[in-house]
């Protein structure tokens, strides 16, 4: 079973014993009844989705609950995901339907054909009847970066069917987790149930800090703090991250979500009010979970070429390069051993070197910001493998790229805003010694 969080779980808990603990009991027979115990109960389980509890619970207790076997006919209530390889008929049928009138009203529903069919990931909840035929539909999903979610209905209405499409306010929560690096991050976020985007946002947060490529150690620990964003109970998107805590190497990392009054971005900052965005960047590459499971997987005979003044990172070809910092491309072409390489000249004499590009996206001349797209991981030159190349040069002298990183100068909060910024973090301490002291537990 996937680990979940005690204390949402107790949450989740404490809501139904206060207002349905009947009808909880009332579910769970109707669920062994229609052998789909593993939907409702497993839900309750991991927690992972309160929704589709609350929709259980919500469409019983409308029911007349008293007369329900000797009037009505059965009721199925389900949900499910969707998936991309899914039909109308395979969404129906996994669902628990036979229905061949719905499936085809869904293959011809502008809506449906749209949102749902071919699209993976989109919750879906069902209500049927004795016979497995569709009585209502219901999916929802995000709109782009808007706080708004759209609530799709279908309703069987005689012998056809009625749709409607509403749209209401995403309601936002705080959720909070911590975990221990084991093999990777990603494998550590799993298993404490965090959402992809947030394991990527820690990695950019601390991307000035620390490179996730090469400096993990195992027994790295994290806690973080950050939204998350619903529809009906069901979680639509992962929002921000507020703060977050991150342990590497021994030595303790904080980040604090924080906008001036008059500033037009917020910015993480560090308890003590400095912007954790520094000059360069830890890491060329963005933090993923493919490149983060990427392995050497050719011999490096890189290792004696010119005493390798470079950091080599092992990744897909095509992965996108990143400059670590603001800077003017100097260089952008082929170039003997380096293959394609893109050379970025910042101030002070700093240079940085992008090696065995298949791509190059920049041109000689051209400035570039932090984070822009140099171009595309590649095996060209001097390499038996797909890998970038990288190095941190000062007036000509290798120099450790996350040494230069770490040195590179950060903003403070302005004077003005620093007690706001102190109040802010002091109030953003609390949750995350709570994120960090949360207790992974794991449903049998
Ligand atoms: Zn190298």
């Amino acid at each position: 079973m996937q680990p979940v969080f005690s204390l949402w779980v107790t949450r989740l808990q404490n809501s139904l014993q206060s207002k349905h603990r009947r009808v909880l009991a009332v579910v769970a027979v109707a669920c062994s009844v229609l052998g789909g115990g593993a939907f409702a109960l497993a839900n309750l389980e991991t927690g992972v989705t309160g929704l589709q509890l609350q929709q259980v619970v919500e469409s019983v207790s409308t029911a007349t609950l008293p007369s329900w076997q000797a009037e009505k006919p059965l009721q199925l209530f389900r949900s499910d995901v969707t998936r991309s390889s899914d039909t109308a008929d395979s969404l129906l049928s996994r669902l628990g339907l036979s229905d061949p009138e719905a499936a085809a009203y869904l293959r011809n529903a502008r809506m449906a054909r749209q949102q749902l069919i071919g699209r993976a990931g989109r919750m879906v909840s069902v209500q049927g009847d004795g016979e497995h035929r569709l009585t209502r539909l219901t999916a929802r999903w995000a709109n782009d970066k808007s706080d708004q979610f759209t609530r799709w209905v279908v309703e069987r209405n005689g012998d056809g069917f009625v749709e409607r499409e509403e749209s209401a306010p995403l309601s936002v929560s705080t959720r909070m987790g911590n975990g221990t690096i084991h093999t990777s991050l990603f494998a550590a976020t799993d298993e404490a149930d965090i959402p992809d985007s947030v394991a990527s946002q820690l990695a950019d947060i601390f991307a000035g800090d620390i490179d996730f490529h090469r400096a993990l150690r195992k027994g790295d620990r994290f806690a973080v703090v950050y939204e998350s964003l619903e529809a009906d109970g069901e979680v639509l998107r992962t929002g921000r991250v507020l703060s977050a805590e991150f342990v590497n190497n021994g030595k303790t990392h904080q980040a604090f979500w924080f906008k001036e009054p008059n500033a037009k971005e917020g910015g993480y900052f560090n308890a003590d009010g400095v912007s954790l965005r520094r000059a360069y960047l830890a890491s060329p590459l963005a933090f993923s979970r493919m490149t983060s499971g990427f392995k050497m997987r050719f011999h490096p005979i890189l290792q004696t070429w010119r005493a390798h003044l470079g950091v080599d990172y092992a990744a897909p070809t095509g992965t996108p390069v990143r400059s670590v910092g603001q800077g003017i491309v100097d260089v952008a072409g082929s170039q003997g051993g380096f293959g394609n390489v893109v050379m970025v000249k910042h101030a002070n004499g700093h240079t940085t070197v992008y090696a065995h590009l298949s791509r190059i996206h920049v041109k000689r001349g051209q400035s570039v910001m932090q984070g822009q797209t140099l171009g595309l991981v590649g095996a060209t030159g001097w390499a038996t493998g797909p890998h970038l190349h990288f190095e941190f040069r000062v007036n000509g002298q290798h120099k450790d790229p996350l040494t230069m990183a770490r040195q590179s100068i950060a903003v403070e909060v302005s004077a003005a805003a620093r007690e706001q910024f102190k109040r802010h973090a002091a109030i953003a301490q609390v949750d995350l010694a709570a994120a960090a002291s949360t207790q992974v537990s794991r449903a049998e």
